[in-house]
Formats: C-alpha cells, structure tokens, sequence
C-alpha cells in the first residue's frame, strides 16, 4: 500500500486488487452509490476513481469527490457514466477499447452458430440420456454462406464481420458513414433496407441514449421470418419490448442474446422462448481479456498521475 487515494468502485478479482493496492491507497466499493458514504476527508483528497460495473454513475457522485480528474472505466462500453457532465466538469474519462474485441466478435459468431445448429439443444439431447429412445435431433439450419448484415461497424462490429466473411457469407453493414473495407461488403445508409437483404443481423453499437433503441421495431420486421438477430452491445440498442413480440410470435427466425434491459433480472418472457440463445453478458469474460482490461485500467490510471496523456481517453 502506498501512494494516491484510490476508489475502485465494483466487484474486481483478486489480481486485479493485488495490482490497485500496491500502487495506491486503495478503497473498494460495490458500487457508486456506496462511494457516496466513504468519509468526506478522504473523498475531498481523491482524484481519480477506478469503475467497474453497470450501475450509473453521475453528477451526485461527481459531486460528492470534489477533487476528481479521473473516472478509469473498466471496459470500452462506458454508458453507464455521464460523461457530458463530466466533461463539464473537467474529469477525464478513459476506457479499455480493442483489448476485448477477439472475444466479443468470438461470442457474437459463437451465438449464431448455437442458434443455427442447435447446439444447446444438442447437448440437452445427449445429456438427458434420451439419444437412444429419441434418436437423431431434427435437422436444424445451415450457418455458412448467406448474408450478413452488422450494425455499427466499429472496432468490434469490424472484427464479426471478418469472421463472417471466413464463413463464406456476403457482408453488408450499417454506420453513419462509409468504412474502408473490401470492395465485395455492401454499405447501408439505412438499417431497415439492410435487415431486409440479410439473413442474420448483428449489433454492434454503443450503448447510451443516443443509440437507445435504434434497432427499431421496423429494422426486426424488415429481417423477416427467416431472420436472426444477434445482439453483443447493449440491451438498450433495441427495441426490446418489440424484440420479444417478433419472437413471440416468430416474425423473425430466433436471436442470440449476451446483453439485455434491466441486467440481471432480465424479462422473463425471454425465459420462455425456445428460439433464443440467452447468455448472462459475458462477452468480454475470459481470464485472458479480463486481465488485459485491469491492466489499461490501471496503465490510464498511471498515465493520469504521472501528468501524461492518457492511452485509452474517452473525451
Ligand atoms: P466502437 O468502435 O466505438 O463502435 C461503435 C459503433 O457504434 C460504431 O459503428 C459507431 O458508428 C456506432 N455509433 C456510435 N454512436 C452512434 C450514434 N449516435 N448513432 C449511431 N451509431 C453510433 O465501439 P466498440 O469497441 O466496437 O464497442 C461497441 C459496443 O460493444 C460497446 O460500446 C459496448 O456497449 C459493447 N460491448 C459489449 C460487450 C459484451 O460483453 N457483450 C463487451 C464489450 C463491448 P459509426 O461506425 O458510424 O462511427
């Protein structure tokens, strides 16, 4: 122990800890919230904060660490701190951007395979010992060599879609603007018009208001009843009450899920689907990229006490 103040706000593991406290003075939390009770003494002398987790973080909180410069946030989605407000009032936000982008990509093609060939039901077939009485699973669908269309093609939208297209698929995508890619993807100005010509529609945008539901009620009807739709961004990116109503009622084909509204306690109409792949938002969780994402945490952390550029800043 030694050095600067330092909150950690959220649940880190245990290397992540180690490495915080022999650098600093080391203070965890849970969650912002809790920040709020430490003493006022110590949050008048703390001037930057590590943050982990979803719950948001805002003005009350910055108000309340008077001598704040820094909110290092602990992943590249950083929807979860007001950053207007911070950037009003001078704090420097940074985030851990590309370190988890082979992960996320990984998860997103990994959800569409379990999709198309049915591999949770696969394993329940065999696991249940019915294999013998029940004999071969019904024939599910063929995931290679159709179209794919990606909305956001940003670091990690750009990383799906090069996997797809080792998938022998057509690619389309959806941002504000054209992107260098090879001349065979096709660019969409508009996302309805693109989920009409694909098959499958990943997302891949940031989170926050601005993007809150931009996967329309329009862009799922126009996937059409052969569609599938694979979210590894943010619940808040889709309309989900119209999501569940597609799947529901089998306008479109299934989904596979990693984020969603109101994490962890999730809709439970989803729980009662049999055309989606449901997982509990682990896209960047291996030991792997868990541990590259600590350390540009604690790398922007250094770099802010030092007085030197940030590597990762947000704004
Ligand atoms: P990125 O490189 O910044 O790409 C974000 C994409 O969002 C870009 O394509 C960008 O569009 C689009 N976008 C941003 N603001 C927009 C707006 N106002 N309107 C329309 N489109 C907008 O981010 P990334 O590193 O790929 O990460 C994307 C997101 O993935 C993160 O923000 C996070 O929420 C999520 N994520 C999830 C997990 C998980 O565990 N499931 C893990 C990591 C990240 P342009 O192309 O037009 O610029």
């Amino acid at each position: 122990m030694a050095g600067h103040q330092l909150i950690a706000i959220g649940s880190y593991f245990e290397w992540d800890r180690e490495a915080m406290s022999s650098e600093y003075a080391l203070h965890e939390v849970p969650n912002a919230d809790a920040a709020l009770d430490l003493p006022a003494e110590l949050r008048a002398q703390v001037r930057a904060i590590a943050f982990k987790g979803h719950t948001p973080f805002g003005e009350k909180h910055m108000e309340s660490l008077p001598a704040l410069g820094l909110i290092a946030n602990y992943g590249v989605g950083f929807d979860a701190i007001d950053i207007a407000t911070a950037s009003m009032r001078n704090i420097k936000v940074s985030n851990t951007p590309d370190v988890l982008n082979d992960d996320v990509a990984d998860l997103a093609v990994a959800l569409l395979l379990a999709q198309s060939r049915k591999l949770i039901e696969g394993s329940t077939w065999v696991r249940s010992g019915e294999w013998p009485n029940k004999g071969e699973l019904p024939l599910n669908r063929k995931a290679s060599g159709r179209r794919a269309g990606i909305v956001g093609l940003g670091r990690i939208g750009r990383e799906i879609a090069d996997r797809l297209a080792a998938f022998k698929m057509a690619i389309h995508y959806h941002s504000r603007k054209p992107k260098d890619t090879p001349p065979s993807w096709t660019y969409h100005a508009d996302p309805v018009s693109m989920a009409r010509d694909v098959d499958y529609l990943f997302i891949a945008l940031v989170g926050g208001k601005e993007t809150a539901g931009y996967v329309s009620k329009e862009v799922i009807e126009a996937l059409g009843p052969d569609g599938l739709l694979i979210n590894i961004s943010r619940g808040s990116t889709i309309d989900e009450p119209a999501l569940l109503e597609a799947l529901e009622n089998g306008t479109i084909r299934g989904a596979g899920l990693d984020v969603f509204n109101n994490e962890p306690n999730i809709d439970p109409r989803f729980l009662k689907l049999d055309n989606v792949v449901l997982q509990p938002h682990q896209g960047s969780g291996t030991i792997e990229t868990r541990k590259a994402m600590g350390k540009l945490q604690r790398d922007n952390l250094a770099a802010f006490f030092a007085g030197d550029e940030l590597i990762t800043p947000v704004n």
